[in-house]
């Protein structure tokens, strides 16, 4: 950082304080040693099937324990993550721990579970991503349709004929492919018709108007309803109450996800859950 010396014409070198591309620049370098010196952690939140109560999957969200900051949620550092390009260790490193792990839940309590990865925008344009979940479900061994990949509804139609390709690619595989954060973005049905998608998570703004809002109440019964119109399944997110837990099942909601069941945790804690479960 330079600043103007008083008085004279000339400049002196400062310490980087309120310098915002020099504090963007520390904060880039200590997320990258952050990754390296593997300071990220996945926790975990259950999935549940509405009909009946089992849990289905688990959805992977990342986190960075901070050497001195504490516990990080995505929300704090995802987006430097994407602007810098670091998102690319961070997914795969995501990707590879959930996929891992998830191998060596099988079979929990007699059931096979899932688990859920969110990808970024960029990842999703990575033409490597294929390869990296390819390579990541063979040497862990784990059935692709046990892993779901979730892209949100802004990432998709950021430019949609390249994540048409992208999504055919995964699909492929033999993946579960999500539509993350419904309802928010501006998507198009003409290509949400187009694209190989398997699912579609309808918004925690929208869930949490359940039993409030007649305009969120009928949002959530036509995401449900154009859902199964296209013969894919509904997942909501942020469900709460078990108020609004009925009224998804009423709609016919197949997957719930939320506070309600579980807040996401760490593994060993979400394995307990499930065992709790019975
Ligand atoms: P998302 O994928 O839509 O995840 C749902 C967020 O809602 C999570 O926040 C979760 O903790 C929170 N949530 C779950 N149940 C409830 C509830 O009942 N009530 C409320 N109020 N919130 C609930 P989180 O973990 O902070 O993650 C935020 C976002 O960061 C995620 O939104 C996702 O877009 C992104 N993210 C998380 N992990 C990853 C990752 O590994 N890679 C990438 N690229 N993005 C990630
Ligand atoms: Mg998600
Ligand atoms: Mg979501
Ligand atoms: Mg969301």
């Amino acid at each position: 950082y330079r600043a103007k010396v008083s008085g004279r014409n000339s400049w002196q070198v400062h310490p980087q304080h309120n310098d915002p591309a020099a504090d963007r620049l520390r904060r880039v370098g200590e997320l990258r040693h952050g990754i390296e010196r593997g300071e990220l952690v996945l926790h975990y939140q259950p999935r549940i099937e509405l009909d009946g109560g089992a849990v289905h999957s688990a959805e992977a969200l990342v986190r960075w324990q901070h050497p001195t900051r504490g516990l990080l949620s995505p929300g704090e550092f995802i987006e430097l993550a994407e602007d810098s390009g670091l998102v690319r260790e961070l997914g795969a490193w995501v990707l590879e721990a959930a996929v891992a792990e998830a191998a060596g839940w099988q079979p929990v309590a007699g059931r096979r579970l899932g688990v859920a990865v969110n990808l970024s925008p960029r990842q999703l344009g990575d033409r490597n991503m294929v390869r990296l979940v390819t390579d990541a479900l063979q040497r862990h061994r784990l059935d692709p349709s046990l892993l779901t990949l979730e892209i949100t509804e802004t990432a998709l139609m950021l430019d949609p004929d390249a994540a048409l390709r992208s999504l055919q690619a995964l699909a492929r595989l033999g993946v579960v492919l999500a539509v993350d954060d419904f309802g928010t973005g501006y998507s198009s049905l003409t290509y949400l018709k187009r694209f190989p998608i398997d699912e579609l998570k309808i918004d925690q703004s929208f869930v949490a108007g359940l039993g409030v809002s007649d305009g969120d109440e009928a949002i959530v019964a036509s995401c449900v309803q154009l859902a199964h119109a296209i013969g894919i399944h509904a997942v909501a997110e942020g469900v709460e109450t078990d108020a609004q837990r009925a009224s998804l099942a009423a709609l016919g909601c197949d997957l719930a996800q939320g506070y309600l069941y579980s807040r996401p945790v760490p593994v060993d804690e979400f394995l307990r859950w499930c065992a709790a479960q019975g």
